[in-house]
């Protein structure tokens, strides 16, 4: 795997809680899977539907398409995903703010995206987008050292979990037709989706 030239040197990072990354929607979606949905919904003690409806919304996305090895990028293609329903405020449904304190409040089943962050691939393989992300993120090569150190390898394992999670839902949503109701029955005969579509 390429990882960019920051990257594939390892960094420091530590998360300081600081609730950016969980805010101004306009950074991008927070997508929801089905290992998600399970278990956030399951947390929240609510029906998939109800949990759709209070707290999720469809996106488009043009999903890039590994090789069986998640190493190469061999295509791109734009599916239908779901995604967290940010506020009108800009901020994560579940960002909770108390003063300084930012927290979330599903954070042990907070979204597989969510926990892999910066070790994204659009991160981690482009220098670009690693630098920007450095500067958004105070957790990324702090001043401080004294925060755990993410070796090469490491760094590479995060990134096939997101390859794998993004390879598995295209083969999921190839399986249904790339129709995202035929995927998420339980979608079906929501008012708030049908309006969108
Ligand atoms: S931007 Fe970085 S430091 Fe701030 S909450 Fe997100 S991961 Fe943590
Ligand atoms: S689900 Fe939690 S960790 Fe993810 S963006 Fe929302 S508040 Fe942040």
């Amino acid at each position: 795997m390429k990882m960019c030239t920051s990257a594939s040197q390892g960094i420091f990072f530590q998360c300081t809680k600081c609730g950016k990354c969980c805010s101004n929607s306009s950074e991008g979606f927070i997508f929801i899977f089905w290992e998600d949905i399970k278990k956030i919904s399951s947390q929240l003690n609510l029906s998939y539907k109800e949990f759709a409806k209070k707290y999720l919304t469809i996106t488009k996305y043009n999903f890039p398409i590994w090789d069986e090895n998640l190493e190469e990028l061999t295509a791109h293609k734009a599916m239908e995903t779901l995604a967290l329903d940010f506020g009108v405020d800009q901020n994560c449904i579940f960002l909770i703010e108390n003063g300084d304190f930012k927290g979330c409040k599903v954070y042990k089943n907070r979204p597989k995206q969510c926990k892999l962050y910066p070790f994204w691939s659009i991160v981690m393989t482009s220098e670009r987008n690693f630098r920007y992300h450095e500067k958004f993120c105070p957790g990324i090569n702090p001043k401080n050292s004294a925060v755990p150190f993410f070796h090469p390898e490491t760094i590479e394992k995060l990134i096939k979990i997101e390859r794998k999670i993004e390879h598995n839902y295209y083969l999921q949503m190839k399986k249904n037709d790339f129709d995202l109701f035929r995927m998420y029955p339980f979608l079906q005969n929501l008012s708030k989706f049908r309006i969108n579509k």
